[in-house]
């Protein structure tokens, strides 16, 4: 497996590219501004195909470059709680910053709880994880151990739970049954900032403990 991330504009998303070698295809895990480039580039050097643009939830920064994956026809997923968000992203414009240029777009398949899916020849498990944003997800790859969070947890913090569909107690309530209860080892990929395990966030997450 190969997998690289960048922290992109306008104010420092992750993006993840994940490629397989021998299958010779990847996907991409959010697209903040600046991802479809980035991604192509590395599919490009590494003659892989992206099949799939992975989307943890609808919020405006995690989804700028999304239509330009839909324009080259790559499937993209995400979660049906958030179809306003991906459709017509200018309704969180006003939580964004000014200037920031929007454009709505599909989404070919619609994930939920405990679904599998196989995509460039990794298994994952879909979970919900709201609290966040109504539509979060979180992709967990068991044999690679590591799951790709969003925003549902970062290393030593949570999402805000303060924007339109937030909610603490259910954020803390997805964190302790869908993230907590993964294997302490679980290295946690998320929205913003650095790598974390699950382990770490148990001991010394300040915001949510058993
Ligand atoms: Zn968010
Ligand atoms: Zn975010």
């Amino acid at each position: 497996m190969f997998l690289e991330c960048a922290e992109l504009e306008p104010i420092g998303t992750n993006a993840y590219f994940v490629a397989n070698e021998e299958s010779k295809q990847a996907f991409v895990v959010d697209a903040p501004l600046g991802a479809f480039a980035w991604a192509e580039a590395l599919s490009n050097s590494l003659e892989c195909e992206i099949v799939s643009l992975l989307l943890t939830h609808g919020h405006w920064d995690h989804i700028l470059d999304a239509h330009l994956f839909a324009e080259k026809g790559i499937d993209i997923m995400g979660h049906e709680a958030d179809k306003m968000l991906f459709e017509k992203p200018e309704v969180m414009a006003s939580f964004s910053i000014p200037g920031i240029e929007f454009n709505g777009f599909s989404i070919n398949q619609w994930l939920k709880e405990n679904e599998d899916i196989s995509i460039a020849g990794f298994e994952m498990k879909v979970s919900e994880v709201p609290g966040h944003c109504p539509g979060s997800l979180l992709f967990y790859l068991k044999q690679e151990s590591l799951a790709f969070v969003g925003d549902a947890i970062f290393c030593r913090g949570i999402g805000r739970c303060d924007l339109p569909g937030g909610n603490f107690d259910t954020l803390k309530n997805s964190i302790l049954k869908n993230i907590y209860s993964l294997p302490n080892e679980t290295k946690l990929y998320s929205g913003h900032g650095p790598i974390t395990t699950v382990l770490a966030e148990k001991q010394d997450n300040p915001f949510v403990q058993i």
